[in-house]
């Protein structure tokens, strides 16, 4: 077996000098600082953030690191070391849904709405991105590059010295939302800006209040195992669920199924059950409407909402009982809940999570919204490496690209590096 591919967390320093010399290079002189912002990992509490559940995001010790310099022009050039050939010049004003587009409407997007605060002008900036949270692996890039842009502004504007940080995880949710087209539910900004370090973050997505858990299992680690693989089926998917939530949360008569506990969860079932189960707005998914267990689409997605909130709760108390098998229960029903209920996941993910356990994790699950992108698996410390290459084997056997590893260690939210 060859060599496994690790992506490993950068050195703040290595990274803000080399960010200084390429800003130098690109935008000419010194920027006024450098940012970072990190990636997450979500310990538990999938498709529940816009259901106002729970979650319990990790922030990882990958980030994205941002080299700012203000301008009092409103205008804007947006370059990153990621997208070389497609560095964006433009005004604070002139950034709609449609410019810049791509990328860098995850930076100049944030611009826009802090634009309705302060005067457009003293938000102009030359940006210069460097990203080591791996691209569009479910492990939230897109949040540590507006999060850590947004900080770099608040830090650097005098007028938004008021803004606290969730009013900033706010304003890039609704960077991603109105600018760069990606539906996002709060859960990733909240985590990168607003993480405590050693620590996983409970977050009540009705209102954002978060709860800091500490991380308990110092023998332990969480395994990050990276399909890369992305299927195109994701996008749409992500709205289409949100929608059958929003439709069953109006035929049980509350706001969101938040309100629905597991005590409640049969009745709540059998109303859902009764002439509802013959409709379904997700078009045809993988195993047809009425999934692998028989029962209408909407019973399905949420039982698995309710169940979801619940285990995130029970991971909680595990942690706090150091109980790591427990934990790896929890992920484990979490996992077979997204498949089976929820159908989010996919071959390559469901492979890594049977290859993970069958080689001794305590558990594992897929994280992120699903379709490809990252599953996590907890692992003894000192099988991580064996656990790895037992995931890598497995995707070799079946012909599938290798997948990437990363450790999760809880870390710090988004600061300033220099
Ligand atoms: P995830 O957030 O899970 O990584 P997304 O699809 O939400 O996946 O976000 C990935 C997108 O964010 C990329 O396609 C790119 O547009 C943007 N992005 C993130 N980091 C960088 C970076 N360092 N440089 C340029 N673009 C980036
Ligand atoms: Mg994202």
């Amino acid at each position: 077996m060859g060599e496994l591919t690790w992506s490993r967390a950068a050195d703040d320093t290595v990274v803000a000098d080399g960010l200084l010399a390429a800003f130098g290079e690109s935008f000419g002189g010194e920027p006024d600082g450098v940012w970072a912002a990190p990636g997450r990992v979500n310990l538990i509490g999938e498709h529940t953030d816009y259901n106002q559940g729970f979650c319990l995001p990790l922030a990882l010790a990958h980030r994205t690191y941002v080299a700012v310099r203000s301008r009092d022009d409103g205008g804007l050039r947006i370059g990153s070391r990621q997208a070389p050939d497609r560095t964006w010049e433009g005004t604070v004003t002139e950034v709609s849904q449609d410019s810049p587009g791509g990328w860098a409407s995850y930076v100049a997007g944030v611009a826009a709405v802090l634009a309705e605060q302060v005067d457009p002008a003293g938000l102009g900036a030359d940006v210069l991105v460097d990203g080591y949270v791996p691209l569009g692996a479910g492990l939230s890039s897109s949040a540590a590059l507006s999060c850590s842009a947004a900080l770099a502004w608040a830090e650097l504007v005098p007028g938004l010295a008021g803004v606290d940080r969730a009013e900033l995880a706010a304003a890039c949710v609704r960077a991603e939302n109105e600018y760069a087209g990606a539906a996002t539910g709060g859960m990733d900004q909240s985590v990168s800006l607003r993480a405590v370090d050693e620590h996983a973050l409970l977050i009540d997505c009705r209102d954002f209040s978060l709860t800091p858990v500490a991380w308990t299992l110092p023998g332990h680690q969480v395994l990050v195992i990276d399909t890369r693989a992305h299927h195109s089926l994701a996008d749409g998917q992500y709205g289409k669920r949100r929608a059958t939530c929003e439709r069953a949360a109006a035929t049980l008569g509350v706001g969101s199924l938040r309100d629905v506990g597991v005590d409640d969860l049969e009745v709540a079932l059998a109303a859902l059950g009764e002439g509802h189960g013959e409709r379904s707005d997700e078009g045809s998914g993988a195993s047809g409407e009425r999934g692998v267990s028989g029962e209408p689409e909407e019973v399905r997605r949420v039982r698995h909402v309710v169940t979801e909130n619940a285990r995130v709760l029970d991971l909680v108390a595990a942690l706090r009982e150091r109980d790591a098998e427990r934990v790896g229960e929890l992920m484990l029903a979490s996992h077979a809940s997204l498949r089976d209920d929820y159908e989010v996941s996919c071959r390559e993910l469901d492979l890594a999570v049977a290859a993970a356990v069958g080689a001794g994790a305590l558990g594992a699950r897929m994280t992120g919204g699903g379709f490809g992108g990252s599953a996590i698996a907890l692992v003894e410390e000192a099988a991580v490496e064996e656990v790895a290459r037992a995931v890598a084997a497995a995707f070799d056997d079946a012909g599938l690209e290798r997948p990437h590893f990363l450790t999760a260690v809880p870390s710090a939210p988004a600061y300033r590096v220099r």
